[in-house]
């Protein structure tokens, strides 16, 4: 199973790692030879799983409980990551949900607490990888670089979604935050890249393929012709946090069998 250990001695932190893409993702970096703290915010019991699988594999983690969206929660999953292992390497801003609404009817509650937890979330937890980031500098024997960030966006970053705007607008507000600071913080070296993916068989998007009519619906959106799979967003992610991909910073890849290519126009628009 491990053939490489590109992120051996690394520390990482998964925000939302006890389910769907962010378990795929810190169960990859472990493989990969980090250290992970698995972040969920109310399932502990599926959060004790992943750590386990990933303990059974040979690999190091554990379980932390935290809301993204509140100041004082982050700053203590931070503390605890650098008191168990010393120092954070990666961040996996993963942590999202839905509240989905046509516009009109749209309540500000669905409106904040999507905001809060995709967006402001991302804003928290990046700070604080940042500050340890910048406060330690590169380590050679570890990774060319003093830290790395992911964002987990969303082809939504740049597909307008009826009935999900509070979604669809925390996704375009990734974009540039994850810009901005990867300008800000370049000459720190600290990377910072954005993961957009497109439909990936998680809990969030279960309606859109549990039954095989859904699932037809769905697939006529992606070129590609099959939902993506969590593992195709982690071996992105543990690969995007390797010095493989020590030069790239400041964009956005895409993980969506084509979703994005406007496959509408595919036969003439
Ligand atoms: P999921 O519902 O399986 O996982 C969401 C995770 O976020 C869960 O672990 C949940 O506990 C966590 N979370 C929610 N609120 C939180 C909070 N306040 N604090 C900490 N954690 C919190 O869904 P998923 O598909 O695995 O989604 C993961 C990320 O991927 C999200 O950011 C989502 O927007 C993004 N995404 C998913 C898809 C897809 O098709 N599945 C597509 C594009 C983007």
């Amino acid at each position: 199973m491990k053939t490489t250990q590109k992120l051996k001695g690394q520390a990482a932190i998964v925000t939302g790692g006890d389910s769907g893409i962010g378990r795929a993702v810190a169960i990859a970096l472990a493989d990969a030879g980090a250290k992970v703290l698995v972040n969920f915010a109310h399932n502990h019991d599926a959060a004790d799983e992943v750590v386990k699988i990933i303990k059974d594999a040979g690999g190091k983690a554990f379980a932390f409980q935290c809301d993204v969206s509140k100041e004082d929660e982050v700053k203590a999953m931070f503390a605890a990551a650098i008191k168990k292992y010393g120092t954070v390497d990666i961040l996996v801003n993963n942590a999202g949900l839905q509240k989905d609404s046509k516009f009109v009817d749209m309540t500000l509650e669905q409106w904040n607490t999507v905001i809060s937890i995709n967006l402001t979330g991302q804003f928290l937890c990046s700070r604080e990888a940042a500050k340890e980031f910048m406060k330690r500098g590169v380590v050679e024997k570890r990774s060319a670089a003093a830290g790395k960030i992911i964002c987990m966006s969303s082809v939504h970053e740049i597909i307008p979604w009826a009935g999900h705007v509070n979604y669809a607008a925390s996704k375009g507000g990734i974009s540039m935050f994850m810009k901005s600071i990867a300008q800000e913080l370049a000459p720190h070296k600290i990377r910072v890249v954005g993961i957009a993916p497109g439909a990936i068989q998680t809990p969030i998007n279960k309606p859109a393929w549990e039954t095989p009519s859904a699932l037809n619906k769905l697939l006529e959106l992606i070129p590609y012709n099959r939902i993506g799979q969590p593992q195709d967003v982690g071996k992105l992610a543990a690969w995007l946090a390797s010095d493989d991909a020590d030069y790239i910073t400041g964009t956005t890849i895409f993980v969506d069998g084509g979703m994005a290519l406007y496959p509408g126009f595919a036969d003439n628009g």
